[in-house]
């Protein structure tokens, strides 16, 4: 790793927004050009208000990528492969590398990310800060879980190596830390061998959340397996949706994805995305003939279709939309998922990309990880204000009260009660926070607003 720690010009920028586009504003921003700089683009970028916090690809939908009114350290300037192992698939890379530059280096010679989001556009120490989980979440858990070591940097210690048994408490807290425990430098994964760029796939639809619950019985057979769902449906067509699951072909090109894609030219009004068109766009989805598709498909439809319009999250017009993602408890999970389902059909608000999956019993490595064994379904709602917020607190008391908890990638609302009961260690990852690094979303949930007290 070379590349001279000289000064770096820092940047006030007021438009630093993540993906919702509800959070937006004003950062003191430096972007390293290689590890050797991140002390410096954490002074530099911290110099004004005393704190700063690691940005990736901003796919993070809330405040969680976000450090308003304070220092941001853009980490895509670092995106070097290091070493990559052909016969054993072991990567290492510098942390602000993405899954979509990752594949195309991987593909061809066979191996494949062991845990991917439904986007390739996030960084490698984006994937370990949220320990991000996919389709294939039952069978193999999270990304934390394929993650060998990291390179940290932090402002009271400097770098250090993390490993299961180099640094184990920092190991830890780093996966789903949440950007917290410092600045991540590089990232060595063992990837997923593949015999092909294809995938065999099977799509079909299903009737009702019980139908749902009888398909996800069968997950043990697919390697990846997810189902969308129509939040507009009732009554006994209610949870009835589009059930997906795929494995990777066993032969056929190693051809990794092109790149490219339209882009959404200006920000459209808010009305397009809304009540009758999802409503519309659901009985086409749910009905159209390739809802039941037997075939193969090249990974990049099959796992990014999000992917083919680059910021699709201009769709929901000027004021942004809401991600919302909870995990419950296997215990009465049928019937809470009814309940969350049923609230949201009598509110009339409609969810255009609502899905819904199985997570596995797989422990993760990771200290604040967010997912547990039980059903998740992630839905997003256009920013309507104090409706679309009244909407998402009675769902989030939904959850609470089963056990469950919201996944705080996804999250720029949630009420500090609904976090901490969802995360009761939270004060373990506090404990061990790097004293510059801070949130927008950390200070909302914790309350707390300065240098870690040390105390767990
Ligand atoms: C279309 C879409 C689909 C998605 N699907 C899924 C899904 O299926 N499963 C899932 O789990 N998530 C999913 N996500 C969420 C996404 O995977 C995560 O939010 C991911 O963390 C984003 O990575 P990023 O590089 O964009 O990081 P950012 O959004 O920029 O930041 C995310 C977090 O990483 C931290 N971070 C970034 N770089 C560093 C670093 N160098 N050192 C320390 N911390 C760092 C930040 O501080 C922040 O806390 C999806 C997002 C989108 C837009």
């Amino acid at each position: 790793m070379s590349g001279p720690a000289t000064d770096i010009p820092v940047i006030a920028d007021d438009a630093v927004e993540s993906w919702g586009r509800v959070h937006r504003g004003r950062h003191q921003v430096a972007i390293p050009r290689s590890p050797e700089q991140i002390p410096v683009a954490v002074s530099a970028s911290s110099a004004l208000s005393g704190s700063t916090l690691a940005f990736g690809l901003g796919r993070a939908y809330g405040d969680s990528p976000l450090n308003l009114g304070g220092g941001l350290v853009k980490t895509t300037g670092m995106d070097r492969f290091l070493a990559f192992d052909r016969a054993t698939g072991l990567l290492r890379a510098e942390a602000g590398v993405s899954l979509d530059a990752l594949l195309r280096v991987a593909v061809p010679s066979g191996w494949f990310v062991p845990v991917t989001p439904g986007s390739k556009f996030v960084t490698l120490a984006g994937a370990v800060a949220n320990d991000v989980h996919g389709k294939n979440h039952h069978g193999v858990g999270c990304f934390g879980r394929h993650v060998r070591q990291f390179g940290l940097w932090r402002s009271d210690r400097g770098a250090l190596v993390c490993g299961p048994e180099e640094n184990p408490d920092l190991f830890a807290a780093t996966i789903g830390g949440l950007g917290l425990t410092g600045i991540i430098q590089w990232v060595e994964v063992q990837l997923a061998p593949i015999g092909s760029a294809e995938m065999d796939v099977e799509t079909e639809r299903f009737d009702s959340l019980a139908d749902f619950f009888a398909l996800s019985e069968e997950d043990a057979e697919w390697p990846y397996t997810v189902a969308w769902v129509d939040t507009l449906a009732s009554g006994e067509n209610l949870g009835r949706g589009v059930f997906s699951r795929g494995r990777h072909a066993a032969d056929g090109a190693r051809r990794p994805h092109k790149p490219g894609g339209p882009r959404v030219p200006v920000t459209p009004p808010g009305f397009l995305l809304n009540r009758w068109t999802v409503g519309a766009f659901n009985q086409l989805y749910y009905r159209k003939p390739g809802s039941s598709f037997r075939g193969r498909q090249h990974y990049d439809p099959f796992f990014y279709p999000l992917d083919r319009i680059r910021n699709w999250n201009r769709l929901y017009g000027p004021h942004g939309f809401y991600q919302w993602q909870c995990v419950v408890p296997p215990e009465d999970a049928r019937t809470v998922i009814a309940e969350l389902l049923g609230r949201i059909v009598l509110s009339g608000e409609a969810s255009f990309l609502a899905v819904l999956k199985t997570f596995g019993d797989i422990a993760s490595p990771g200290l604040l990880s967010f997912p547990m064994a039980g059903p998740t379904l992630a839905l997003d709602f256009p920013n309507r204000g104090l409706r679309t917020l009244a909407l998402l607190d009675a769902l989030d008391r939904v959850v609470v009260e089963a056990g469950g908890r919201i996944y705080p990638a996804k999250d720029g609302r949630m009420a500090s009660a609904t976090f901490q009961s969802g995360f009761s260690n939270w004060r373990e990852l506090e404990a061990l926070r790097d004293p510059l690094l801070i949130s927008s979303f950390w200070r909302r949930v914790t309350g707390i607003d300065s240098a870690p007290s040390g105390e767990a």
